[in-house]
């Protein structure tokens, strides 16, 4: 019954763009601070207090138009978007209407389908349009005593009213759940690169909402679609999108009609609910702000921010491919931050060892973060001390066994590679007349095994490498006893 039918997405992203003071009054942004400390006249709403629009703002705002390959322009209008709600002291939101800030862009991002276990099944690239990233104020917060209809109690928070968002509004261009799953991650991941968004999902600067509808395959037009708000994780989206699409289709099979409406995700049910039709949709009654005169954008002001914009993440996900010969898989792990991008090209610096360097952080360093809850930021152990590491282990003078040992270590306790292998009784032993005095003594000591080794049964050749090593208490390289050994069995 699915195959007959193919979803349709759109997404509009709500994300806080990361100032100091507030979009259009110098009240701060912290997040966390005592409800309603953070408000003057004109983040309350009060009567003849007049908005001073924030120029940092707009530096964010370009730098995420052009990481989105959004066209920018040079004016855009601020427009009133009437409603009532408790949390909009004003009556109106500032926001952008006819004339946004930038719009026609897009983005080409490596997408996936998943199996049953959640595993990527085969990475291709698409692109996808984004239609507009405009300018808002947030409204406040609405807090709710007991649950839903049957709260007792209500309490409005307005630190964050007139809190700077970017909305970013896609075209309708995905075909899966999946798909609007890389899209906001990659999104995300976007923000946090230009530093222009915390991207913190809990905190609410960054939330999504999900535009779904179905077709038959080969259908021209769109069909009705839904709105799916209350999406606070990606797996939270994903499967809401997903559940509206087999929702959609079994209306539609059963002879009934979509309307359109706006749904909210219930996680502990795992469905979406209805919370308003369109018929009680409001009418905005848009119209140019007139206390804010038209927003103009000099070219100067666009090349500023070009010239300050990092490498994408897309970008150097494929350099660190062609560059240090990198899976995809470990490129784009290493690409999600880029803290954790410019961590790894430090190593590599200094150590000259790419795939080492890429391994010791991907199933090292990586779990021992996420187990103590660390950013890669504050990683005890540096880019240098992990490339010093490394290069112990490339010259021999630990295992790379020993190396697993002394990089907890060294994450434990701070200290350098060498003052580890120190303390942990010394490096490895590589030296051969001294791993052949030992071999000599596991070949004295083993007489029989010996004899039935050189009488055909080689696979006894393990053993006198386990009984050298054990011998040597796990120190000897490996290496020089396997040769060593070969030398004088062989012999
Ligand atoms: P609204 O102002 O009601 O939010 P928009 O025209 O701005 O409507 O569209 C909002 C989002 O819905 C956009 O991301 C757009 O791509 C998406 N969208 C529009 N039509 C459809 C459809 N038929 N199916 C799925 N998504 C759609
Ligand atoms: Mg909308
Ligand atoms: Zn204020």
């Amino acid at each position: 019954m699915r195959e007959k039918y193919e979803p349709v997405i759109g997404l509009e992203i709500h994300a806080q763009l990361k100032t100091e003071s507030k979009i259009f009054c110098g009240c701060s942004t912290r997040f966390g601070d005592t409800p309603n400390g953070n408000t003057c006249p004109v983040c309350l709403g009060l009567p003849g207090a007049l908005p001073v629009l924030n120029r940092e703002v707009l530096r964010k705002a370009t730098r995420a138009a052009l990481a989105l390959h959004l066209h920018i322009n040079h004016e855009s209008i601020f427009s009133r978007k009437n409603y009532f709600y408790p949390d909009l002291p004003k009556g109106y939101q500032i926001s952008q209407y006819d004339r946004p800030f930038s719009e026609h862009g897009w983005v080409e991002i490596p997408t996936s389908e998943r199996n049953a276990t959640g595993q990527a099944i085969e990475w291709r690239m698409k692109r996808f349009g984004i239609t507009r990233l405009h300018l808002e104020e947030d409204a406040g917060k609405s807090l709710h005593e007991g649950m839903a209809e049957s709260a007792t109690k209500s309490y409005v928070d307005l630190n964050r009213s007139g809190t700077p968002l970017a909305e970013i509004v896609s075209e309708p261009d995905f075909r899966s759940s999946w798909e609007a799953y890389d899209y906001v991650q990659f999104l995300r991941r976007t923000l946090l690169y230009v530093e222009v968004c915390d991207g913190n999902l809990e905190e609410g600067n960054f939330r999504c909402d999900a535009n779904v509808s179905v077709r038959l395959k080969g259908a021209e037009k769109f069909g009705t679609r839904t709105e799916l708000k209350n999406l606070n994780s990606f797996r939270f989206l994903q499967k809401a999108i997903e559940y509206e699409i087999d929702r959609q289709i079994e209306v539609l099979e059963a002879g009934g009609r979509i309307t359109q409406e706006t749904r909210l995700w219930n996680e502990r049910e795992a469905k979406t609910v209805l919370m308003r039709s369109k018929e009680d949709a409001h009418d905005y009654r848009y119209f140019p702000e007139p206390d804010l005169p038209p927003l103009l954008i000099s070219e100067a002001f666009i090349q500023a921010q070009r010239e300050v914009m990092p490498e994408l993440p897309e970008a150097r996900r494929r350099r660190f491919v062609a560059e240090y010969g990198l899976s995809f898989d470990d490129a784009a792990q290493l690409t999600d931050s880029k803290g954790l991008a410019d961590y790894f090209e430090a190593v590599v610096k200094a150590s000259g060892n790419a795939k080492a360097a890429a391994n010791w952080m991907l199933n090292e360093l990586v779990r021992e973060l996420n187990h103590s809850g660390k950013s890669i930021n504050d990683s005890p152990v540096t880019a240098e001390a992990l490339a010093a590491m490394i290069e112990m282990i490339d010259n021999q003078t630990i295992s790379g066994k020993m190396g697993k040992d002394v990089l907890i270590e060294m994450y434990q306790s701070g200290k350098a590679a060498k003052e580890v292998v120190e303390a942990l009784g010394g490096a490895q032993i590589s030296d051969v007349e001294q791993i052949r005095a030992m071999v000599e003594q596991v070949v004295a000591g083993n007489a029989k095994q010996v004899e039935a080794y050189r009488g055909g049964k080689t696979t006894l050749f393990g053993f006198f490498v386990g009984q050298t090593l054990k011998a040597s208490g796990g120190k000897a390289n490996p290496q020089i006893v396997n040769q060593v050994l070969k030398e004088m069995l062989d012999s």
